[in-house]
């Protein structure tokens, strides 16, 4: 009698350790680069969504991926929850227009925008790179098949009636590989749409005598002229090693995404997390620290807000 009561006691236990586990609801969020700030953004969100994993169950993990196109790519196929994303290609997924024409993602959703940025070339100070022009003929990292920066990449050659068949070599090494092939004189340039300052162009920049090119001109001032997700970008001198002075370019903003299919309370229980610890999000890399809420969920957001994140925003009287 008293070990059947053992016995039961015992089941009963199991019972309830399994119904914990099976109440645990994972999330993974897309990022980038070991050496670019996506994964900072992946890593910081989900620090502290996990810091309340005793409360609401949420456990939130933020893999290194190829980028953005990756990521709105994993998210449309339920392979991911959210991710990070340039804002010009959530506006081309959402329309499914550029890259993702005749592949519209209807249920992409936005949730906020984080830091901005600018479209960066560097190029070895010995190639005689002073801008982007200057590429054509040379030896250029164009990116890896599923980031942001080389999708841009294609479409900023478009505008300009030229294609990667114009350098002399275009290659595609991820953004943690370029820097040292930048140093080991495998290319002539790197490119990277990227927060500042980043791991990556300190890289470059320390293992190599190399310069941050202008990108201006015609071409990328009818680009921004015609594209609301596109913006003139300067990268501050003084950020990187030998490089003191401006650079002019343009930029986009970097957004955190999902899909109509994630749960409400799962994107408001992330949401309540980032900005019920604000600050503390704002100091954990040097891009963040001068974001506002205000900005975060209005600039660069083409897709529709997620219900979850828009019940989070009205709730603290940010939106109507
Ligand atoms: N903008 C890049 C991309 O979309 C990623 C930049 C980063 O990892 O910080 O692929």
């Amino acid at each position: 009698m008293r070990i059947l009561k053992t016995a039961a006691l015992l089941s009963a236990g199991l019972l309830a350790a399994q119904t914990a586990v099976a109440q645990e609801k994972f999330i993974t969020i897309g990022t980038g680069g070991q050496t670019g700030v996506y994964f900072v953004v992946g890593q910081s969100i989900c620090r502290l969504v996990n810091r309340g994993t005793a409360d609401h169950n949420l456990k939130c993990t933020a893999p290194s991926t190829g980028g953005s196109i990756a990521n709105i790519n994993a998210i449309k196929a339920g392979d991911m929850d959210m991710g990070v994303a340039q804002s010009d290609w959530q506006f081309h997924a959402f329309n499914g227009s550029s890259q993702f024409e005749g592949d519209k993602f209807d249920n992409l959703r936005a949730v906020f925008s984080v830091h901005g940025e600018p479209f960066t070339v560097v190029a070895r100070a010995d190639s005689d790179i002073g801008n982007f022009d200057d590429l054509f003929g040379k030896r250029v990292n164009v990116g890896n098949p599923g980031s942001g920066q080389r999708a841009t990449m294609d479409v900023v050659l478009g505008a300009m009636g030229k294609s990667s068949d114009d350098f002399a070599l275009a290659s595609e090494l991820k953004p943690a590989e370029q820097s040292a092939a930048l140093g080991d004189n495998k290319v002539d340039a790197i490119i990277y749409t990227v927060g500042h300052p980043n791991g990556s162009i300190q890289e470059a920049t320390s293992t190599v005598d190399a310069k941050l090119v202008n990108v201006t001109g015609e071409a990328i001032d009818k680009l921004v002229g015609d594209n609301p997700y596109y913006a003139k970008a300067v990268i501050p001198g003084g950020l990187y090693k030998g490089n003191d002075e401006d650079t002019q370019t343009f930029g986009v903003k970097a957004t955190f995404v999902t899909s109509a299919d994630v749960d409400d309370d799962v994107v408001y229980t992330v949401v309540q997390a980032v900005f019920e610890n604000f600050d503390r999000f704002k100091g954990l890399h040097p891009a963040f620290a001068t974001l506002k809420e205000e900005e975060m969920i209005a600039d660069g957001l083409s897709a529709p807000l997620h219900p979850g994140a828009e019940k989070y925003y009205r709730e603290r009287g940010w939106i109507q």
